[in-house]
Parts: C-alpha cells; sequence; structure tokens
C-alpha cells in the first residue's frame, strides 16, 4: 500500500500534465491538501514530504490543528462559516474560501481589523444551484457581494470559489467549471479589479478543473485516503 507522501506526489504529478495539457504553467496550480478528519500524524507525513498548505472544513478543527501543528502551514478554510465563528476563523485561517453573504464578509472585516489583519478571502459560488450547497448562485449576486466586499478595509479579495455536484459527469464538470470562470471575468471587467484565484477541483474532478483554469485544487482523499463516515 502506498504512503501518504506517495499519494501527494502522484496527485502533483497529475496537476503538472493536467497543466501541461491545457497549455498552462504548472506553477500557476497550487494543491491544497485537505485534511478534514485526519490525525494530525497524517498531516505532519504530508509536511513532512513538502506540502504547506492544508484546508479544513470546520473552524473548530482548523484552529486547534493550526495551534498544535508547526507555524510554517498555511491554513485554508474551505467550510461553511458561521458569523459568530469569524473571529476563530480569522485568527488561524491564512485564506478563507466560503464567503457567502455580505453579512458575513463584513464580520470578517470587523473582526479582522481588530486583529490587525487584512484577512484574504473568496467568494463561494454555487453554480450548479444545488440547495444543499452554499454560495452565491447568480452572477449579479456574486457582482454585488464583490462589489461591497471592495469597499472593506481589512478583507482582501482575491477570487472565487466552488464545487461541482457529486459524481457528476465530464460534460457538466467542465460546465461548472467553466462557468465560475466566465463569472470571474464578468466581475474583473465590471469592477475593474484582478481576481486571480479559482478554486475549483477536488479529489474527484481536479484534473478537469484544472484544465479550466483553476489555481487552487482542494484535495483530500487522494491524497490521505477515505474518510471514515
Ligand atoms: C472535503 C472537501 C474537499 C476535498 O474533498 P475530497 O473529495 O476528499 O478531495 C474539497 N473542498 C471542500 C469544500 C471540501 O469540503
Amino acid at each position: 500500500m502506498s504512503g501518504i507522501a506517495d499519494r501527494l506526489n502522484g496527485v502533483l504529478e497529475k496537476i503538472s500534465s493536467a497543466a501541461e495539457r491545457a497549455g498552462r504553467d504548472s506553477e500557476a496550480v497550487r494543491l491544497v491538501a485537505v485534511s478534514k478528519t485526519r490525525p494530525v500524524g497524517d498531516i505532519i507525513e504530508a509536511h513532512n514530504a513538502g506540502q504547506r498548505a492544508f484546508g479544513e472544513n470546520r473552524v473548530q478543527e482548523l484552529s486547534a490543528k493550526f495551534a498544535e501543528l508547526p507555524g510554517g502551514i498555511e491554513w485554508h478554510l474551505i467550510g461553511h462559516l458561521q458569523r459568530n465563528k469569524a473571529a476563530t476563523a480569522v485568527e488561524s485561517s491564512s485564506m478563507i474560501h466560503s464567503v457567502d453573504s455580505v453579512k458575513l464578509a463584513k464580520r470578517i472585516d470587523l473582526v479582522a481589523s481588530r486583529a490587525g489583519k487584512t484577512q484574504k478571502i473568496l467568494i463561494e459560488a454555487n453554480v450548479s444551484g444545488e440547495k444543499s450547497k452554499f454560495g452565491a448562485e447568480s452572477g449579479d449576486e456574486m457582482l454585488k457581494l464583490g462589489e461591497i466586499c471592495l469597499e472593506l478595509p481589512n478583507v482582501s479579495l482575491l477570487g472565487l470559489m466552488t464545487m461541482a455536484p457529486f459524481g457528476a459527469p465530464e460534460s457538466e464538470l467542465h460546465r461548472v467549471f467553466s462557468r465560475l470562470r466566465q463569472v470571474r471575468d464578468r466581475m474583473e471587467r465590471e469592477l475593474g479589479i484582478s481576481l486571480p484565484e479559482l478554486s475549483m477541483g477536488m479529489s474527484q474532478d481536479y484534473e478537469t478543473a484544472v484544465g479550466e483554469g483553476a489555481t487552487i485544487v482542494r484535495v483530500g482523499t487522494a491524497i490521505f485516503g477515505p474518510r471514515q463516515a
């Protein structure tokens, strides 16, 4: 059975080849290793193999691992964030991928200002429109949210994040990922800003996402193995 380091390197190779096939620079795609539910030993193993960025979907778990693990790790909050947990998230997250409302953006700005920090954020888009998913559903809503984020001095809006429907066919994956890119392009044009980051692609679909322009892929299972239910 291969270990975490081998699987990590396998994922990095697949990212490189997918970027190459799309005529992109493989350096333009960063891997966030999704370590939710994994023990710290697994994270240390990946860290020792050279991985620096890790993603968690729960604030409490991220915060506990942030406190326990070495300072050089870059923590990404990728799951839904409740406003009353924004301060804890800001303390420990290098980037928050899941900003999905004006109220949450304003709350992050406030707690970041108290912490003397500028918080990097992404706006989450629910491109597929599934009811089970969080995120802004229309291009207009994204634009509005983007416009407001620009007025907040303690958040730095860097781009967009989405999740494709689980088990979707290849054609649907292309549609969802290219749609996120188009919304990003529209926001850049209409707001006159640069939004370099597209956080899209998980274990099942990261190669497709890289082909459609992902700059951050969030991969858990393909590195750490299946999670317990
Ligand atoms: C769990 C999770 C991932 C990683 O999922 P895998 O299928 O294990 O790669 C990526 N993004 C988000 C938002 C997640 O919650």
